[in-house]
């Protein structure tokens, strides 16, 4: 039977029996696989440093048809520095059940894994950064990523060009900002800054910023994101 080695990060796991694990692993190659990480829970278990949220490395998964176990893992990293701050723990919850959610067995997720290592990263390491914004920026280009990107330019409903002078309405069911005309339904009005920090952040990608501005967009952003995915992601009702 053939084995897998993948580079991965674990994002969920459920304690499975009396010592195991079952892990979900975000790969980028095999998108997400689920693997059993058998006696993980007994004390001296070489599995055990891998068998935790958040942890980096090179994956070894035995795999029999449908069923994935994990045989060993070379770590990378364990993002350390999330448990001892709460909030940017639950950031980094959040970030890792988008992916459970979204991410399926057997596709591809390149851009997603790097959005999710950089977003650790940086959640781990630059205590200069803000947590809520960088998870806000992290919601839009995950959006981007799972082929959601907002539309901004044009009206999400009639495709008329947008004039946003003075900023504009998102229709979050709509998937974009919409003009005065379709502007009938439930929309949440933006500045212009908050507009030029959406086009901005999906040109550049995810910087730590010390800009908090853009976490005033986070509830419009996790509605965006979690109606597109059609479900409520439970950690992010702990945020902001
Ligand atoms: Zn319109």
């Amino acid at each position: 039977m053939p084995s897998l080695t993948t580079p991965g990060a674990v994002i969920r796991f459920t304690n499975y029996r009396d010592h195991d694990r079952m892990l979900t692993i975000l790969s980028p190659i095999y998108g997400r696989i689920d693997a059993l990480s058998r006696g993980c829970r007994k004390p001296k278990s070489a599995l055990m440093p891998a068998s935790e949220l958040f942890v980096h490395g090179e994956f070894v998964v035995y795999q029999n048809n449908d069923r994935h176990t994990l045989t060993s893992c070379t770590i990378t990293d364990t993002f350390y520095p999330l448990r001892l701050d709460p909030y940017r723990l639950t950031c980094a919850s959040y970030m890792a059940a988008l992916c459970n959610a979204a991410i399926q067995p057997g596709l591809a997720a390149q851009e997603q894994y790097a959005l999710l290592l950089r977003g650790l990263y940086y959640l781990s390491y630059d205590e200069e950064a803000d947590a809520l914004a960088l998870t806000t920026a992290y919601l839009l280009l995950f959006a981007d990523a799972i082929g959601y990107r907002p539309r901004l330019s044009r009206c999400a409903h009639c495709r008329t060009k947008l004039d946003l002078t003075f900023g504009g309405q998102m229709d979050v069911a709509a998937g974009g900002l919409c003009c005065p005309n379709c502007n009938s339904r439930i929309t949440y009005p933006l500045t212009v800054d908050e507009i030029k920090w959406m086009s901005i952040t999906l040109r550049e990608g995810l910087k730590p910023t010390k800009n908090t501005e853009a976490s005033t967009l986070f509830d419009m952003l996790r509605r965006y994101v979690e109606s597109r995915l059609g479900m409520s992601i439970k950690v992010s009702k702990f945020l902001p």
